[in-house]
């Protein structure tokens, strides 16, 4: 994962950041600690710009930066990762809206990380994808809408952060909108323990009958179809930034484990080099296809998502096996890196939602 894209000033500064601010607290934001104040400084250094163009505040590096960057925070925390891909997200959101009043009111704050922001974006994906019904619904009312219903788990939520989500509307269009904190109508639940990403700041979130203004409105119904489209591409190729680090962190591990055991553990699959072989391939092919942004073939971005998804879960295993009961103790990051890949390869889409997606394409490109 290399970062000579990014300016040297800012290269150091995350790097000292992540290391200073983000690498003592990994087991305390395992075990439920937010870590706003390190998403805040990361925003401050640029670290959800680096995809945005400078007029807008951002970096002007492309979405292979910013995914470069997703990587080396996960690489150290993955549920930080999976944060900095919510926040990430929101901003690209943001930029690609054609209307310039949201991007106005949000777009900077977001990209600066001086507003935090979740994504309440699975369930409609979902739904878009025909795997179950929409949550949220909608009517017009004057030059805004009202919303109503509930979607069960958004991360990156709180008191004072934004919430970006989509809804039905009566007529079967699709309208998707900013939630601003303390919208009348707009109320957070606690969720469930998780068996991981417990840091993540992830609520139940009820919207009843919450009126968005036409400001809020990222894309109406005559622009969702396009507007998906384009955002589709940075919202898959983003994720596995997120896996690319748990990977990174794993062949670490191995490499460590391997000083004193190797006479042993290259009896196991998954050795490091081929973990390595497929990484640089996976990233070579993101890259690829980041560069490209929204023309990017969807077939391909599926199928590296899937890769990204089905890596992690090899390389955090592999990494385990290595490591041996020393990877087993509650203290030990290999433990807590098998339950952030489980999550990769669960969050929206799911390996299973991906493989349903491209099987379905694979199918139209036979006929
Ligand atoms: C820690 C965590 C963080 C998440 N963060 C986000 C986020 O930021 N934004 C976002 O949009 N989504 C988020 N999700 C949701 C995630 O992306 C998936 O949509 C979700 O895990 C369901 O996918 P699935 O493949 O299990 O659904 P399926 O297997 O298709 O299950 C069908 C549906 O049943 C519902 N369901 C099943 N069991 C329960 C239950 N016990 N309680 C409530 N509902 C249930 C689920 O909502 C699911 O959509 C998060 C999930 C987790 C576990």
């Amino acid at each position: 994962m290399s970062s000579h894209a990014l300016p040297a000033e800012v290269d150091g500064g995350i790097e000292q950041l992540i290391h200073n601010a983000l690498a003592p607290q990994v087991e305390a934001i395992d075990q439920g600690a937010f870590p706003g104040d390190f998403l805040r400084a990361f925003g401050a250094l640029g670290g959800f710009a680096a995809a945005l163009p400078a007029e807008s505040g951002g970096l002007g590096l492309g979405l292979p930066a910013q995914i470069d960057l997703i990587a080396r925070v996960a690489r150290t925390c993955g549920t930080t990762g999976f944060l900095a891909w919510c926040q990430a997200a929101c901003a690209w959101y943001l930029q690609l809206s054609p209307n310039p009043e949201v991007r106005a009111r949000y777009l900077a704050q977001v990209a600066q990380g001086q507003l935090l922001a979740g994504t309440g974006m699975s369930n409609v994906v979902k739904h878009l994808a025909g795997i179950e019904q929409i949550n949220l619904r909608g009517h017009r009312d004057g030059q805004g809408y009202r919303i109503s219903g509930a979607l069960p788990w958004v991360s990156n939520l709180g008191a004072g952060h934004l919430l970006i989500a989509a809804a039905a509307l009566d007529d079967g269009t699709y309208v998707m909108f900013a939630i601003p904190p303390g919208a009348e109508g707009y109320s957070l639940r606690a969720c469930p323990a998780f068996s991981g990403l417990e840091g993540s700041a992830t609520y139940g979130v009820r919207l009843k009958n919450v009126f968005v203004p036409a400001a809020d409105v990222l894309s109406t119904p005559e622009q969702f179809d396009a507007y998906v489209r384009r955002f589709k591409a940075g919202f898959l190729l983003l994720q596995i930034g997120i896996g690319a680090g748990l990977v990174q962190a794993s062949l670490d591990t191995i490499q460590k484990a391997n000083q004193r055991l190797d006479h042993v553990n290259r009896y196991l699959d998954d050795q490091a080099d081929t973990l390595r072989g497929d990484l640089d391939t996976l990233l070579a092919q993101t890259a690829a296809l980041a560069e490209q942004e929204e023309s990017a073939p969807l077939l391909g971005i599926l199928r590296a998502r899937a890769q990204g998804s089905e890596l992690s879960l090899r390389a955090t295993q592999s990494a385990a096996l290595h490591a041996g009961a020393a990877g087993y103790l509650m203290s030990s990051p290999t433990q807590r890196r098998l339950r952030e890949a489980l999550f990769v390869a669960i969050v929206t889409p799911a390996l299973k939602h991906l493989r349903k997606e491209i099987h379905a394409l694979e199918q139209r490109q036979a006929a």
